[in-house]
């Protein structure tokens, strides 16, 4: 056991690799393990919920939508983000029946707001890889459409750069089939991956993101700043929307403005948060800027 403990520590690493067996690596396992059951419960007993994390158009400061963002609560550890087990649920393709759930439970919520007059929101939706192999996604996503009475163009479906390019061309008649829907389709951590140009200007996407690594030192690193600068340019030649996350200081927020980023989207201007709270700041910032 403890040989297999150090062989899959060694595997883990990478190839061509080798590891001698440390105690810690068996409660490691135990703890993967343990939190794999937790998962399974957890998707049993919906311990799931989400948060929302506004965007906002750059030039006016309004309220252009929500990033739905996945929380698990769990009973002992209390409230986990997605880097905890979103990894896990890959792997083992649990990320299935959650994926429907983010995506319904989603649609629903932005249904909510479509009644109370947002009708030009979108609400956006992180998909993972294997959400994106799996033959039932595009009709998922009409189900829950149809079933909360949503037009397509209110959903966002966020793909970083590597899931899109990973099986280019089965990823093409997935979104291709997405987009004739109507559905709007956006390029997640956009400049993290390795992205070929010519595939970029096939997508039929609508949105770049710029990835928040970039956004994050566009005050102290002039490389950012012109890489930021060049992604700008590239989205706006492809006519792709281009929003930037991580938006943290008021410098940053001009400097991206400036730059011509259509939205924004980071802590400076919301925090994720349950949808009561949401509301609760977009409200608050409707009052204000009715004075
Ligand atoms: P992402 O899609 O790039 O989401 C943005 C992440 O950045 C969120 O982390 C958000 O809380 C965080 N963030 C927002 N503004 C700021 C900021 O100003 N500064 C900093 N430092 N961070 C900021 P979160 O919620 O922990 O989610 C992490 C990742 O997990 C997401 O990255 C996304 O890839 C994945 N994820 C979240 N929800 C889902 C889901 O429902 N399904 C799938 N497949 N993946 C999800
Ligand atoms: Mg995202
Ligand atoms: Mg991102």
């Amino acid at each position: 056991m403890n040989a297999d403990a150090a062989m899959y520590h060694a595997k883990g690493a990478g190839k061509n690799g080798y590891s001698f067996f440390d105690a810690s690596m068996n409660s490691n396992a135990r703890k993967q393990l343990q939190l794999l059951q937790d998962l399974r419960t957890a998707v049993e007993q919906q311990q799931f919920s989400l948060y929302y994390q506004p965007k906002f158009d750059a030039s006016n400061g309004r309220p252009v939508g929500a990033e739905a963002l996945l929380r698990w609560e769990h009973p002992t550890q209390g409230m986990l983000l997605p880097d905890k087990f979103i990894e896990l649920a890959e792997k083992t393709g649990l990320i299935i029946p959650i994926g429907e759930w983010v995506l319904n439970e989603a649609c629903r919520q932005m249904r909510e707001w479509y009644v109370l007059g947002y009708t030009d929101w979108r609400i956006a939706v992180n998909l993972s890889a294997l959400q994106f192999c799996h033959t039932g996604l595009v009709q998922s996503v009409a189900k829950a459409l149809a079933m909360h009475h949503l037009p397509a163009n209110s959903l966002t479906l966020e793909i970083t750069e590597t899931t899109a390019m990973s099986d280019a061309d089965a990823s093409m008649t997935v979104l291709r089939e997405l987009s004739e829907m109507g559905v709007d389709l956006s390029i997640d951590d956009f400049g993290t991956g390795y992205s070929s140009l010519m595939y970029l200007k096939r997508l039929p996407a609508n949105e770049l993101k710029i990835d928040r690594g970039f956004v994050r030192d566009l005050e102290h690193d002039s490389d950012d700043a012109a890489i930021v600068s060049a992604i700008v340019a590239l989205g706006q030649a492809l006519g792709l929307r281009i929003v930037a996350e991580g938006v943290e200081t008021g410098v940053q927020q001009d400097f991206l403005t400036k730059l011509g980023c259509d939205s924004l989207q980071g802590y400076l201007l919301g925090h994720p948060l349950p949808a009561e709270r949401f509301m609760l700041d977009i409200h608050r910032g409707e009052q204000l800027a009715a004075g």
